[in-house]
């Protein structure tokens, strides 16, 4: 399969951010297409899919959610990371 570079058969613009910050209590990302998204930092940080806050499955794939507590503190935003070519790993 050969590669289009000319971009004349691309569709559109990849979808990419032009801006990450923190606004309040949420994490505001704007895209290059002129969108912005806000993600609340709380639901950001309840969501983390890491083993310590969403378990891991055992032999038989069942998954035990381990017991965790959060404080107002766990809602903030210390900074975040861009890990590989498309993700971003708040912190
Ligand atoms: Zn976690």
């Amino acid at each position: 399969m050969e590669l289009d570079t000319s971009g004349a058969n691309m569709p559109a613009m990849p979808l990419e951010p032009t801006n990450i910050q923190q606004i309040g209590d949420e994490l505001a990302i704007a895209w290059n297409d002129g969108t912005e998204l806000f993600l609340k930092l709380e639901v950001l940080r309840r969501a983390c899919p890491c083993a310590v806050c969403g378990g891991e499955p055992d032999v038989l794939g069942d998954v035990s959610r381990p017991h965790v507590t959060y404080t107002d503190k766990s809602f903030q935003l210390a900074g975040f990371d861009f890990v590989g070519g498309y993700a971003l790993q708040p912190r």
